[in-house]
């Protein structure tokens, strides 16, 4: 079984940008706005500055209060969409239960979307023709054309169906010509459906829910979530007995994780490109 290494691809596209960037008079930057305290969304955010840092883009973390209401939180989006020294915007989430994250993320600037989660960006996506792609399932997309998996043809499970990940991950996976199914909570046989798939996507938030039984020999798995347990970092495929099975594999940690924040820093730099012809 092969590891799909995604800390070294993304370690490339980081490279890549570096090279770019360092030819550019003004720098991109990403704003990113961060409501209270949740420890993994810290962690997440605190990734992101170090990898703008490395690539030489400019990066600003706006950190809000738990307790800020929806309009104080739109007023921040709507001055960022104003910002000319601001190229992408990313709102981390969750968003604290009193705020609506559809309300707050209709209001980012289409322009100005990171990571394509704007009715009107998920609209172009569904079309085929995305301005920017989503990060994570880009990522995904990505990792397996680096190690060339065929995607086109090929039966293509997707667990999860959100906004950020599930739904776009379908839609990146059908734009690439792969027959998909989109499997939730409320599917009735999740193995069933995994075992006739070449290509698995696990992106439910279950801590190893997929175990070697539900593949199919010589399927490609990449997994999606991310669980702490006890210090560990864990995934959504409970890895043992895969290799036997599998033909790849994404590992957790240093899979599907490095390749998003890579995501962040190329839709940064493409938003920069775009507002620079205008
Ligand atoms: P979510 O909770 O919004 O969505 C989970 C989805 O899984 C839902 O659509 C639900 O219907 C489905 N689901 C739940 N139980 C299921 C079951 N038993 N069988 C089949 N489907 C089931 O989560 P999300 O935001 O899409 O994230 C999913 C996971 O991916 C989380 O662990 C998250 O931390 C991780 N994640 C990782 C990255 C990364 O960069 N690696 C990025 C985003 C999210």
């Amino acid at each position: 079984m092969i590891l799909l290494d995604g800390k070294l691809i993304a370690q490339n596209i980081k490279e890549e940008l570096k090279n770019e960037i360092s030819k550019l008079s003004k720098k991109p930057k990403l704003s990113v706005i961060l409501v209270g305290e949740d420890p993994a969304s810290q962690v997440y955010v605190g990734h992101k500055e170090k990898a703008c840092a490395q690539v030489g883009m400019d990066s600003e973390v706006i950190r809000l209060s738990a307790n800020i209401s929806q309009s104080e939180l739109e007023n921040e989006i709507h001055r960022l969409n104003q910002d000319s020294d601001t190229h992408a915007i990313l709102l981390q989430l969750p968003l604290p239960g009193s705020l609506d994250s559809f309300s707050a993320i209709a209001k980012i600037s289409p322009e100005k979307d990171s990571d394509c989660l704007t009715p009107y960006n998920q609209g172009l996506l569904a079309l085929g023709r995305p301005l920017v792609k989503p990060c994570t399932p880009a990522g995904v997309i990505e990792m397996l054309k680096a190690n060339d998996i065929a995607i086109a043809g090929k039966e293509a499970v997707v667990i999860g169906r959100s906004n950020i990940v599930g739904k776009p991950m379908a839609q990146l996976l059908l734009n690439e010509n792969a027959t998909v199914t989109i499997c939730h909570s409320k599917t009735v046989d999740l193995k069933e459906h995994c075992m006739r798939a070449d290509i698995v996507v696990a992106a439910a938030g279950i801590p190893q829910l997929v175990d070697s039984s539900y593949i199919k020999e010589g399927a490609s798995i990449i997994d999606v979530g991310i669980h702490r347990k006890e210090g560990k970092l864990i995934g959504d495929v409970n890895p043992l007995g895969m290799n036997e099975k599998a033909f790849a594999l994404s590992p957790v940690p240093g899979g599907v994780g490095p390749m998003t924040i890579a995501g962040f820093l190329k839709n940064t730099l493409l938003l920069f490109e775009a507002q620079q012809e205008n």
